[in-house]
């Protein structure tokens, strides 16, 4: 049968494996991962303080080796909280740390009780286990999957909940259990249980990273870096998936598609990078006037597209307006030193299609084109319907 002695010295070599992992991730940025790689050593040093109980001092069996296991928990926190981009409570974490260090010499010089150090222990990890579990669970509009958020939430709790049990546990049988290195059955399986509860919880944490990192990996490949709209690739396979469901259902749909007026004499006159500041510009405003649903993409160099599900001609037109309007910058303005606002006057020209039976993707993009071409046509900074098919052809 194993002893408490071999069950702690896994799992100070479980909290190996989590470093191992943390110390690829380290270079990533993503915050949480330093703190986590402390945990995992502050882990194993509080692992291997549990296991040479016997044969140290007691101040280093006892409060030491609680205390170092207490700030573990609480670097493990503090990394969630990081991640999640909260405050770390450090004076609370500080107070509390201290607070049951003090209880655990208490517990130990003054009133010598296991039952009583294992719950102070318990009150400890059990509200630091709380705190993960609430951190994670408010984190959720970040989510990109659920797995590794409800994972580590539900192991945050189980954990919890393991030290209210073991704390009844231990009231109960308060006469038979002294010390942590007894090899009675509730200890051992009390102290099997404790051994994994960082480094999976760093597991967690570890999974939350990589969803993370997947997110940004989407992000750059679906979004044009400059406007923050859809990049053309995400935005054709996205249309082509609206077009088919609003031919299936009979569903309205339709499509803008805009260009910058004299945009060449804007990079001609004031330089590439006041043009690019120009469409970052136009990338913020168009975003805060289209609707959650809508899709607005960068389909080339200066020419955008949004496609409005569920609007059919009226309201097609109705947002094609406001868009104008908004990316109608009449004068000069705006502050150049803040460098984000460009200093130069520009506006837009657009095109507007409403989806036909039987239209496809292309021929809709052709239409919105064709009255793109004639806005500019007709003068720029305007907005010009396309004929229906039936109309054109007569
Ligand atoms: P029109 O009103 O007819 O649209 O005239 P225009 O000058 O906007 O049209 P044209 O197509 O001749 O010019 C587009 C310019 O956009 C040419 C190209 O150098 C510039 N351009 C394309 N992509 C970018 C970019 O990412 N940044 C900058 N600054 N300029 C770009
Ligand atoms: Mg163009
Ligand atoms: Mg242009």
């Amino acid at each position: 049968m194993l002893s408490a002695f071999s069950i702690f010295m896994l799992g100070a070599l479980f909290c190996v494996v989590p470093l191992l992992v943390l110390s690829s991730l380290l270079r990533s940025g993503i915050p949480g991962i330093r703190e986590w790689s402390a945990a995992s050593v502050i882990g194993i040093a509080a692992y291997v303080l549990y296991a040479y109980g016997r044969a140290l001092p007691p101040f280093l069996a006892y409060e030491a080796a609680n205390t170092v296991y207490a700030v573990a928990g609480a670097a493990v926190l503090a990394g969630f909280r990081r991640f999640v981009g909260r405050n770390v409570p450090w004076i609370l974490l500080g107070v509390g740390l201290a607070s049951h260090t003090i209880a655990i010499a208490l517990f130990h010089y003054r009133f010598d009780s296991y039952v009583l150090r294992t719950v102070t222990v318990a009150v400890f990890q059990g509200a630091v286990c709380l705190a993960i579990a609430l951190a994670v669970l408010q984190s959720r509009r970040s989510w990109r999957s659920r797995y590794p958020y409800v994972f580590t939430a539900a192991i945050a709790l189980v954990v919890a909940l393991g030290h209210l049990i073991r704390c009844l546990v231990y009231m109960k049988n308060s006469g038979e259990i002294s010390s942590l290195l007894q090899p009675s059955p509730w200890n051992l399986v009390f102290v099997s249980a404790g051994t994994t509860v960082i480094p999976v919880l760093i597991l967690g944490g570890v999974m939350m990273a990589h969803d993370r990192m997947m997110a940004k990996a989407e992000h750059a490949a679906n979004r044009d870096f400059l406007t923050g709209a859809w990049s053309r690739r995400a935005f054709f396979e996205f249309a082509e998936r609206e077009v088919q469901r609003a031919q299936r259902a009979g569903r309205k749909l339709s499509l803008l598609v805009f260009d910058v007026d004299h945009f060449k004499s804007i990079n001609d006159t004031y330089g590439h990078a006041a043009g690019d500041r120009v469409l970052a510009d136009i990338g913020g405003r168009a975003a805060a006037v289209v609707r959650n649903i809508d899709y607005f993409a960068r389909i080339g160099g200066e020419e955008f597209a949004v496609l409005l599900p569920e609007a059919d001609r009226a309201a097609g037109l109705i947002v094609a307006e406001r868009l104008r309007a908004a990316l109608h910058r009449a004068e000069a303005h705006g502050n150049e030193k803040a460098g984000t606002i460009p200093p130069m006057a520009y506006s837009v020209s657009i095109g507007v299609a409403t989806l036909e039976a039987s239209e496809s993707l292309a021929e809709l993009m052709h239409r919105a084109d064709a009255a793109l071409y004639e806005a500019k046509a007709a003068g720029r900074n305007t907005v010009i319907w396309a004929p229906q098919i039936k109309e054109a052809c007569a």
